[in-house]
């Protein structure tokens, strides 16, 4: 058997065809496509305003910056996510403030987020960890009390929902990725949608140098921007394979349902899904039990020919953090600490064949 990766993108011919266009075309930044995207996920997500950029990195970085949020400002992220999620807080000059995740859902602790705001809190950034929506109408409610932005850092999270609402529909921006990892992919690129005008246009005018996107007549700058643009190639990439979201969407939920249904081990914790909520199952994460070396199992599977490896980070343990923060995870994270420490990624993607799933749940049973 080949060996299985962890992800891998399903690009498709036709996919390859709507690039072409656009290389053919000559218009190859901002054209057509990327307004035709930003139109497409509007309406999927249900939010007036859709900004696309590089990457989910600069989504929240730029976020932020609209926002005016940096020095003296404190904001809330989870300490157990990708690194990125608290890394555009260091890069505005705020202060990040760690909040644990639960261990069944991987999403941050909603009455954690309470003991740690501060009249200096600005900002909560609440991830939808592989995919799962976080307790997101109830954190909405606590931010709206506090008067705290809710920013949702939606990128494993374009087809998640909790009951009808969309993963990222809450707060006053949410952050799509579309790295390969994700349901959907340019290689790089991201989107940000927010219900308020006046922060999209914003973000349009720090993805574009400071250009005023409302001024027709004449080109006028008002503010010292980037260059964020996302190229029209990679957004005709994007809007072929948004084309058959749905279908994508239902294969790796059918996959994850194989493995809820048929990884049967006392020694792997499964995924849990409130009933109230959708994934969209960006990734399928375990925790293995504590005698478990977590790097072994990795190595193992490896030489089975299975692309297993770790879920995310316990950020405040990455040296950056610990030299600046100096936590002690064990105390004040033992769940992002165990989610970092025993935690595993399962491959779970379109072009899965069914006996890869079949291997890869015998190889799981047989741990
Ligand atoms: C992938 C990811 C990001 C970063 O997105 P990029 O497009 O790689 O910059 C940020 N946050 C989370 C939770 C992610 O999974």
């Amino acid at each position: 058997m080949n060996f299985i990766p962890l992800a891998s993108p399903d690009i498709r011919s036709e996919d390859i065809s709507a690039v072409n266009e656009v290389l053919l075309s000559g218009n190859l930044v901002q054209g057509k496509n990327v307004q035709l995207l930003e139109n497409r996920i509007s309406e999927f997500v249900k939010v007036p305003y859709c900004v696309l950029v590089t990457n989910g990195t600069a989504t929240l970085h730029l976020t932020l910056l609209a926002l005016e949020i940096g020095h003296g400002d404190e904001v809330i992220v989870p300490a157990f996510s990708y690194i990125a999620s608290a890394n555009v807080v260091e890069l505005v000059g705020a202060k990040t403030v760690f909040v644990d995740i639960e261990i069944d859902t991987y999403n941050i602790n909603l009455n954690q987020i309470k003991s740690k705001i501060t009249p200096r809190t600005k900002a909560v950034i609440v991830v939808h960890e592989f995919g799962l929506c976080a307790n997101i109408r109830q954190i909405h409610e606590l931010c709206i009390e506090h008067n705290l932005n809710l920013i949702e850092d939606a990128a494993c999270a374009l087809g998640s929902y909790e009951e009808n609402c969309h993963a990222g529909s809450f707060g006053v921006a949410g952050s799509f990725s579309f790295h390969p990892r994700k349901a959907i992919t340019s290689g790089e690129g991201g989107a940000i949608v927010t219900h308020n005008e006046n922060l999209a246009k914003k973000l349009r005018a720090l993805r574009n140098h400071g250009i005023d996107s409302n001024n027709q007549n004449e080109m006028d700058f008002i503010l010292p921007g980037y260059n964020c643009r996302l190229t029209d190639i990679q957004a005709a990439l994007l809007l072929s394979q948004f084309n058959r979201i749905e279908s994508t969407l239902s294969r790796k939920k059918s996959i994850a349902n194989r493995y809820l249904k048929e990884i049967n081990n006392s020694k792997i914790t499964l995924p849990y899904v409130p009933p109230n909520k959708t994934p969209s199952w960006q990734t399928f994460h375990v925790i293995l039990s504590e005698n478990l070396d977590r790097n072994i199992v990795i190595s193992e599977f490896r030489q089975k020919g299975i692309g297993v490896n770790y879920g995310a980070q316990c950020i405040p343990e990455q040296t950056y953090f610990k030299n600046k923060y100096n936590l002690d995870s064990e105390i004040e994270f033992p769940n992002s600490l165990k989610a970092y420490k025993k935690g595993l990624a399962i491959p779970l993607y379109e072009k899965l064949e069914n006996y890869q799933i079949d291997y890869i749940i015998e190889s799981l049973n047989k741990l």
